[in-house]
């Protein structure tokens, strides 16, 4: 009887981690489609020296976004308001 409580509790645990784990991928899927969609909005270069590639979203007034937010508001947030970000490659972001 111990033995089957036992894995009982194990299969439970089990299903519960790979929701978990099926929930992350499908967040990141997402989240890869909301970048993309959101390059696009920006034409995918840097605004500042055209490069292509380590692109990031630099958001013109800094203090708007609350701490502790993850790339799903940031993303939603360049969705929702374009015009309060640029786009820049990574020396131009770091240069600012
Ligand atoms: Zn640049």
């Amino acid at each position: 009887m111990n033995e089957l409580k036992k894995t009982n509790i194990s299969i439970d645990f089990l299903t519960e981690l790979h929701k978990k784990n099926r929930q992350t991928i499908n967040t990141r899927k997402y989240l890869d489609k909301l970048r993309e969609k959101n390059l696009n909005t920006f034409g995918n270069k840097c605004e500042l020296c055209n490069e292509t590639k380590n692109l990031e979203f630099h958001h013109i007034n800094p203090s708007y976004l609350g701490r502790g937010r993850g790339s799903y508001n940031r993303y939603n947030e360049v969705r929702k308001n374009p015009e309060l970000f640029k786009l820049l490659c990574k020396k131009c972001h770091d240069s600012i």
